[in-house]
């Protein structure tokens, strides 16, 4: 978000360049040279969307990949129940995230409609001890609204970013800071930002309260969609359409070294380190993650370095625990809901996805989702899943009876290339984005962490992956 213009307005401008890039036909103004090579550090979303655009525009691409799989922050799992599919990471589009959508569509992926799975039961908060039936669409949800837009008109943005989102919420929040909205509206904005209130700027909160979209009751196009079948599937598509031969596997980036004009990429993969030359390098790796790749020689600005070091992650995790069958919604409850407990927040995992064995997603954030207990990605220790089941009954009594073995753990904090699970502004960081997105050199930014309007989201990464991509033709 650009401190100086609203959220809105950020959108609407990103919008118009999001609309530029998706004319059929889109191509550099000039020829590129052939032979000209440019190397994509990242095979996340916006390291493949970028490296997608270049591909058509006649550039000779190699994207570079740590691990041994593609799609970073987005993880499809299909073993944990047969038949069906669960996200350990990036899961729901928004109606509005045009250019994933479009991705998709023109990558042959199809999107399920959430709007269209008809669900038993209803929404259930489990709050300060107590279940509350429904959402919190009530007159609190709406008071707090009203307050955030009148205090962006009247505290205004520089004021707002340096504030913390729990410095806010102290003094806007209706009945005080122990009732029981309170406790809902902290879980909430934990789990959404994935940090804690006091480690988020206020801006962004505000912001997003003030719209009506988002982070407090959702409106009918968020998180309206799902990649069918998985983001995996999205994935695939675009390794294909990217073409396999130009993308690495297993091989890390050490070091970014600037050689006059020209970038050099130190990596290292099974075969030992080696040095590529290529003529513009676009680096897609989380500013936790840039902080382990050896930048002294980089040439990168003092405000660059600074966002490197210091910008904010969130810290989500998730447990996903499977169920012989959607049991709560015979109890009245559709599993969504949101908790002050270690539940956080939650969903039926794979919902929509037929009648019959399904999973429960428990995602929380900030403190809790950093030191949550157990591997990075893997098994879940007996203790949280244990702790969750007994929740998850006071919520719907006698669901846990339907639970299975095999719950996984997914923390993001933990990952080694991951380092997080999006960016989330610290106070005094809401252009950090715009700084993250600048170019040095012969190295340009993509990642969520540098889109402006859609900062933690995929359609952040692909905004941004097709941005970068556009930058350095005009370049070439
Ligand atoms: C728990 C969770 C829930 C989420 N829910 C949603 C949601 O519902 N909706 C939504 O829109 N978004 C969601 N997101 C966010 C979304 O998944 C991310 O914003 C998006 O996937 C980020 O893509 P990216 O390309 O910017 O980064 P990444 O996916 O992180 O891509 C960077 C790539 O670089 C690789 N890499 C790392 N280090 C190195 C290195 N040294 N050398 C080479 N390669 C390296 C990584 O392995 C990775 O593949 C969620 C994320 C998490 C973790």
């Amino acid at each position: 978000m650009t401190v100086g213009l609203t959220r809105r307005e950020a959108l609407m401008t990103a919008g118009a360049s999001a609309l530029a890039l998706a004319l059929p036909g889109f191509a550099p103004s000039r020829g590129v040279a052939s032979g000209t090579r440019v190397d994509v550090a990242g095979a996340g979303l916006s390291g493949l969307a970028c490296a997608l655009v270049l591909v058509q525009a006649g550039v000779d691409v190699r994207v570079w990949e740590a691990r041994d799989r593609l799609g970073g922050r987005t993880l499809t799992d299909t073993s944990l129940v047969p038949g069906r599919w669960v996200e350990c990471g990036g899961e729901f589009i928004d109606a509005d995230h045009s250019a994933i959508r479009r991705l998709c569509s023109e990558s042959g992926v199809t999107l399920q409609d959430l709007a269209a799975v008809d669900e038993s039961g209803v929404a259930r908060n489990l709050v300060g001890g107590r279940v509350r039936e429904g959402g919190w669409a009530d007159e609190s949800s709406e008071r707090l609204a009203q307050r955030a837009a009148r205090d962006l008109q009247r505290l205004g943005e520089d004021r707002l970013n340096a504030m913390s989102a729990a410095e806010w919420l102290r003094g806007a929040i209706p009945g005080g800071t122990g009732s029981p909205f309170a406790r809902y509206q902290r879980a909430l904005t934990t789990g959404e930002y994935g940090a804690d209130p006091s480690a988020l700027t206020a801006l962004w909160v505000v912001t997003d309260l003030a719209d009506g979209a988002g982070a407090n009751e959702m409106a009918d196009s968020a998180e309206r969609y799902r990649v069918n079948g998985g983001t995996r599937n999205l994935v695939a598509a675009l390794e294909k359409r990217v073409g396999v031969e130009r993308i690495v596997r297993g091989t890390r980036l050490t070091g970014l070294v600037r050689e006059g004009s020209r970038p050099a990429l130190l990596l290292t993969g099974s075969d030992g380190p080696r040095v590529e030359r290529p003529d513009r390098a676009v680096i897609t790796l989380s500013p936790g993650v840039l902080r382990t790749v050896n930048l002294s020689r980089s040439g990168f600005s003092t405000p660059t370095r600074e966002v490197i070091r210091t910008y904010g992650m969130g810290t989500n995790a998730k447990v996903i625990i499977p169920f012989s069958s959607a049991a709560w919604g015979a109890h009245g409850w559709d599993a969504e809901g949101v908790s002050d407990t270690a539940l956080g927040q939650t969903w039926n995992s794979a919902l929509g996805e037929g009648a019959g064995s399904t999973a429960f997603t428990s995602l929380v954030g900030g403190i809790a989702g950093r030191t949550i207990a157990g591997p990075d990605h893997g098994p879940a220790p007996g203790s949280i899943v244990q702790a969750r089941l007994a929740l998850i009954d006071r919520v719907a009594p006698g669901t846990r009876a339907a639970a299975r073995d095999g719950a996984v753990v997914h923390a993001w904090a933990k990952d080694p290339y991951a380092r997080g699970s999006y960016s989330a502004a610290r106070p005094g960081q809401a252009d950090y984005a715009t700084i993250a997105a600048r170019p040095q050199g012969p190295f340009h930014f993509a990642g969520e962490h540098t889109s402006d309007e859609w900062s933690g989201f995929m359609e952040g990464a692909v905004q941004s992956g097709q941005r970068v991509a556009r930058e350095v033709l005009a370049r070439l």
